[in-house]
């Protein structure tokens, strides 16, 4: 494939946009080799600058779980643009779109929006240090919960106190508030808050992580965190920004049957506008302004735009909850393909797959945690990665990003994918 364009395109933004894109992880500096310019997407496919169709497995990295341009949404963002972008104001369809994921999710009464998943996750620890009148927060090596301060940290030398900033920009100060876990291990957070008796606001996790590759939670993780939490007067927040609305209508929280004390929502919540929203029960949430004193705020928040797509996006996962099964037999079938193509070719390979979320490690141990994700070689990711897309299929450009599985993949598209897995084997070998 040539990606003439694409290339020309590259450069002129590196003139006017730090490294000629909006979010690092677009640029390609994990593989090796320059970015491809879309400039339009149907259902499966994404159409490149160059005038080549690939098969997409990013999706925007995760809202369009029913495809590109899906009509229903498409046509409820242009019906609401006719009427005005923005007001300022309450509209009813914020109303509507609240009353329908509290609905659909479980352990929630009242939600609010705002504009991202860093957003969601930045307001849900404020309002949990505001509730409880703590201060630190435990987080878990390898997820990510968007750019914010709090969650820009890496292990110090002593972990277990706190720990320290890993972006120049983060303080000192705002790290020492945040404590390092390792994922799946229970009894590195046991050790974390006991050292740390009556100083915790909250545990923030993906629920099944997406953002090291995806790795499920080991049994009773969830539970024990769960339990930690309640014996230590401890919030609970499951980010579901990814995993929301994706790996059930009511995300982990109904897949798993464990309960959060505050959920994060992002990416298919918006429909592929930008969207945020944390969630909780109404006494936790009568915490937040203007009911009660946590302030946060947004001047484009419930934006008539977004919560159109949103709401057309929810809509249609309520009434058709097939999708979710057929999202996940899709994702189980194109595991079956690839292990298969990959054992063929004695490449050595951990695939991680939870519902419509997979990943390939190119690892000879299980991936549980941050950790086992980078023991896997990067340098075969990058050939794979190269090799696929040269066979027109798009995966995220990092080893650490999750594959999603949209309803709107055909199974001729994933025996294409499988195939072009195959071949690129080949070369690997
Ligand atoms: C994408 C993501 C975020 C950040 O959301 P943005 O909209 O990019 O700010 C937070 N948490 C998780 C789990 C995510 O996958």
């Amino acid at each position: 494939m040539i990606y003439k364009r694409s290339s020309e395109l590259f450069a002129e933004a590196q003139k006017v946009i730090p490294g000629g894109v909006n979010s690092p992880v677009r640029a390609f500096n994990a593989v090796g080799g320059e970015p491809v310019f879309i400039q339009r997407a149907e259902g499966a496919y994404l159409y490149d600058e160059d005038g080549n169709k690939l098969i997409d497995y990013i999706n925007s990295w995760g809202p369009m779980i029913l495809g590109h341009a899906h009509k229903p949404v498409v046509d409820a963002v242009i019906e609401k643009a006719k009427k005005g972008t923005s007001f300022g104001t309450p509209t009813q369809i914020e109303t509507e779109i609240a009353q329908l994921a509290v609905k659909m999710v479980p352990n929630i009464d009242k939600i609010r929006f705002v504009n991202s998943g860093t957003e969601a996750c930045m307001s849900a620890v404020r309002l949990a240090r505001g509730y409880t009148g703590k201060e630190k927060i435990i987080k878990f090596a390898g997820c990510y919960h968007g750019h914010s301060d709090s969650f820009l940290i890496q292990a110090g030398s002593g972990a277990v106190t706190f720990g320290t900033p890993n972006s120049p920009g983060v303080t000192e100060g705002t790290a020492k508030d945040t404590l390092l876990a390792k994922y799946n291990d229970l009894e590195n957070v046991r050790e974390l808050i006991n050292a740390n008796k009556g100083e915790l606001a909250c545990i923030i996790l993906e629920p099944v992580a997406g953002n090291m590759g995806c790795i499920p939670p080991a049994e009773g993780f969830l539970e024990g965190l769960r339990k930690l939490c309640d014996e230590n007067e401890i919030l609970l927040i499951f980010d579901e920004v990814m995993t929301g609305f994706r790996l059930a209508p009511g995300g982990v929280q109904e897949r798993m049957g464990v309960k959060a004390d505050i959920v994060t929502f992002g990416k298919v919540i918006g429909g592929g506008l930008p969207v945020g929203a944390f969630a909780a029960n109404a006494e936790i949430m009568g915490h937040l302004a203007p009911e009660g004193p946590v302030y946060q705020a947004g001047t484009l928040s419930g934006n008539p735009l977004a919560m159109a797509a949103g709401l057309a996006m929810l809509k249609e996962l309520d009434s058709n909850r097939e999708i979710f099964n057929s999202i996940d037999e899709k994702t189980a079938y194109l595991h079956t393909g690839i292990a298969e193509a990959l054992r063929e070719n004695n490449i050595t390979h951990t695939i991680n797959r939870l519902g419509s979320m997979i990943s390939v490690h190119f690892n000879d141990t299980p991936v549980v945690d941050f950790e086992t994700a980078a023991m896997a070689n990067n340098d075969t990711f990058r050939k794979f990665f190269h090799g696929l897309l040269e066979n027109g299929i798009y995966i995220a450009p990092s080893a650490f990003e999750t594959w999603f599985i949209t309803e709107a993949l055909s199974y001729d598209d994933l025996d294409k994918t499988i195939a072009a897995v195959r071949k690129v084997a080949r070369d690997l070998k």
